[in-house]
């Protein structure tokens, strides 16, 4: 796509459809098309060297003021003199039909992306309009016909400052809803790199933590029985140290992906530590909590974890805590912690309460 051109035209963009461009029209008070008018402008007025004239005076102008200074030197003068030789030479031609507007949005999305200040960008079309003035006022004799155009000159620059003013502000707007996404999306990513755990894509311990002490307070209030699983493989590091970490690694998040299997959709699984996992079961009696338990001994340790072109077979070792009145979330993990060393002393691949 050619630069500055836009697969939407920049009217269908910003909203300028025909009632919109008809209204403006018509508070400016170009109902009809001027064209008598404008041709003699261009007839009489703005011809060759009047309208070089008035470009080297506008650029002459501009480099007294320092702002526009720095925003010129990045560009090509030679370009910029092209540029604004054809604003003059198309200057209120057609001025009502759609092509019209869409120039004149282009010339402002210019603005607004190079970033030139709304005010520099406003006296700068002020400006040119009093150059443009200055040069009727010399070269149009007659009174009456003088007063006229100075009317169809002050509409038409009127015209594209309030073009420019607007398309500038909607397309500062349109950047700062693209910004706004980007943050969005990039909040999102790292709202999910905390909560989740990048490995297994359970809950982060961060994550787990925050949980927990949410469901202790809930249960504190409502008396509600909850309960904590800490669950930890057997033998783990044989499958590192036979296996490799990849293999590792494969093993855990198809365990983490059978333990979440074997929950309720209101249960919840974080990754606690390297090859621990903690089960958050509110409103769970310990009989239904030690049922869970069971269900995932038996998910891990009854089917084979096939990788790395073999079966592994991975059992887990579980302690079951049950929430007292007064605990904390550090009491809660340590009783349940405890209990799953009492796992580990029973013989692994059972549940100790
Ligand atoms: P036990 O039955 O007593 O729990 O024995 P274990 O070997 O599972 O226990 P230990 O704590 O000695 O070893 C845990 C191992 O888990 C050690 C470490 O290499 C491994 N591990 C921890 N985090 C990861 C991980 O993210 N990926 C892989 N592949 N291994 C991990
Ligand atoms: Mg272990
Ligand atoms: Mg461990």
């Amino acid at each position: 796509m050619p630069a500055g051109k836009s697969a939407t035209p920049l009217c269908d963009q910003f909203g300028f459809d025909s009632d919109w461009r008809q209204a403006q029209l018509a508070l400016i008070g170009l109902i009809e098309e001027p064209h008598e008018l404008v041709a003699k402008l261009h007839r009489q007025v703005l011809v060759d060297d009047v309208r070089r004239h008035i470009v080297d005076v506008f650029f002459s102008r501009l480099e007294n003021h320092q702002q526009a200074m720095q925003l010129l030197s990045s560009f090509d003068s030679v370009r910029l003199k092209g540029k604004q030789t054809g604003y003059l030479e198309t200057f209120g031609i057609r001025c009502r039909e759609v092509d019209y507007f869409e120039s004149r949005a282009r010339v402002g999305v210019a603005h607004a992306r190079v970033g030139v200040p709304l005010g520099l960008y406003l006296a700068s079309f002020g400006v040119m309009q009093e150059l443009i003035l200055g040069a009727v006022a010399e070269r149009i004799a007659d009174a009456e016909e003088r007063q006229q155009i100075v009317q169809v000159v002050l509409r038409l620059t009127t015209l594209d400052i309030a073009l420019a003013t607007e398309v500038y502000h909607r397309s500062r707007i349109q950047d700062l809803g693209r910004s706004v996404k980007h943050l969005e999306l990039e909040r999102k990513i790292l709202r999910k790199q905390v909560e989740e755990d990048a490995l297994t894509g359970v809950s982060s311990r961060t994550s787990l933590l925050c949980e927990l002490d949410g469901a202790i307070a809930r249960a504190g209030k409502t008396g509600q029985p909850l309960c904590v699983i800490m669950a930890d493989l057997d033998h783990f590091k044989e499958v590192n140290d036979s296996h490799g970490h990849l293999v590792g690694d494969q093993v855990l998040t198809e365990v983490a992906a059978r333990i979440k299997a074997a929950l309720r959709a209101f249960d919840l699984v974080g990754r606690y530590g390297g090859e621990e996992f903690v089960l958050l079961l509110e409103d769970t009696s310990p009989h239904t909590a030690q049922q869970i338990a069971e269900r995932i001994r038996l998910r891990i340790g009854s089917q084979p974890i096939h990788t790395g072109g073999q079966n592994l077979h991975i059992t887990i070792s579980q302690g079951l805590a049950v929430y007292q009145d007064g605990d904390d979330s550090t009491a809660l993990l340590s009783r349940a912690d405890q209990a799953m060393y009492r796992a580990k002393q029973a013989g692994r691949n059972c549940i100790a309460g």
